[in-house]
């Protein structure tokens, strides 16, 4: 059942209203003051807040203006009680972000039917927030190894060289690519290659630290975006994936085998204009490692 907090400072009132909310199903909390209202809100996180407008200490609007100032009791519709129709304070409230208000004296029905709609909204709000964070997930994510994906990978590593040339820091990039993936699609099969591909996410994800940002953007091909990192640091993490690797068996249906990646890795330098400056240079090196055998990084 919903929480309601009744906010008046007459006890009668809000026992007059705690009364029909009871009957109606609602569970009641209740505070005499505009302090007692925010103390209550925080902690007990109604469904709704029916608060009155005339209150001696903090007044209503006082009250509604701390609930939406704090992030824990934002949320909360709240609803105007109010003794005067033509109160400018209704619009002063509504302004502050009150869901909605009615006029003493109560009348039930009316009140309950424009709770009800508060309530609505609010669980509508809440379901599209979930939809939502979801659909951010999907349109940032890579299904198959839940890395960023090639899209967001480019937007925040847009972001994070902006960054590092504004503030002079450093910035490295790593490209990564399977050796001979299609060998190993067409020896063990496609969906032994995808649990390849998900068990490199894991080494990569274990390898950097918790400000570097790793991205699938190819089928087989990843770019790891280290904030902070001159290239030894870059190296250093390089190598760490390419060893952890290289040690990793793979195990799928009733096969087992071996996989490892050859990597390329450079750093920002006063040279590059933007992102893919570096981002090239580190393609270049990738391939470089490629001709000279795979299973490498080579830094520069
Ligand atoms: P190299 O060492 O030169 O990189 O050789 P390679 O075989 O890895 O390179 P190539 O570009 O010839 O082949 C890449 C293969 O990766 C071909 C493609 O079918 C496979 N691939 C791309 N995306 C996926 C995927 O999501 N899952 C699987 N299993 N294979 C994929
Ligand atoms: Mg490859
Ligand atoms: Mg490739």
């Amino acid at each position: 059942m919903p929480t309601v907090l009744v906010v008046d400072d007459s006890e009668d009132n809000a026992r007059l209203l705690e009364y029909d909310l009871n009957d109606d199903g609602f569970d009641v909390l209740i505070a005499l003051s505009g302090d007692e209202c925010i103390t209550t809100a925080a902690a007990r996180r109604p469904d709704l807040i029916l608060l009155d407008m005339r209150m001696p200490g903090l007044s209503g609007l006082e009250t509604l203006e701390k609930l939406k100032d704090f992030a824990e009791t934002a949320d909360i519709p709240v609803i105007i009680i109010s003794a005067s129709n033509s109160d400018d304070n209704i619009i002063k409230a509504l302004d502050l972000g009150a869901s909605d208000y009615v006029n003493k004296p109560v009348v039930y029905p009316i009140l309950a039917a424009r709770m009800r709609t508060a309530l609505r909204v609010k669980q509508a709000t809440l379901e599209l927030e979930v939809v939502n964070q979801e659909l951010r997930r999907l349109a940032t994510t890579d299904p198959l190894t839940r890395l960023a994906n090639r899209r967001h990978f480019f937007s925040l590593a847009h972001a994070e060289f902006a960054k590092a040339q504004r503030h002079k820091r450093p910035l490295s990039i790593i490209m990564m690519d399977v050796d001979e993936f299609k060998r190993i699609n067409d020896t063990h099969g496609h969906a032994a290659g995808d649990r390849a591909l998900d068990i490199l996410a894991d080494c990569c994800r274990e390898a950097v630290r918790e400000s570097d940002l790793v991205g699938r953007i190819g089928g087989e091909e990843f770019a790891i975006c280290c904030p902070d990192a001159d290239l030894n640091g870059a190296t250093a993490i390089a190598e760490r994936i390419r060893i952890t690797c290289e040690k990793q068996t793979i195990r799928y249906a009733q096969l087992q085998f071996n996989f490892t990646v050859s990597l390329g890795v450079t750093t920002l330098n006063h040279r590059d204009e933007c992102f893919e400056d570096m981002l090239n240079r580190a393609d270049q090196l990738l391939y470089e490692a490629k001709s000279k055998g795979r299973n490498r990084a080579i830094a520069c």
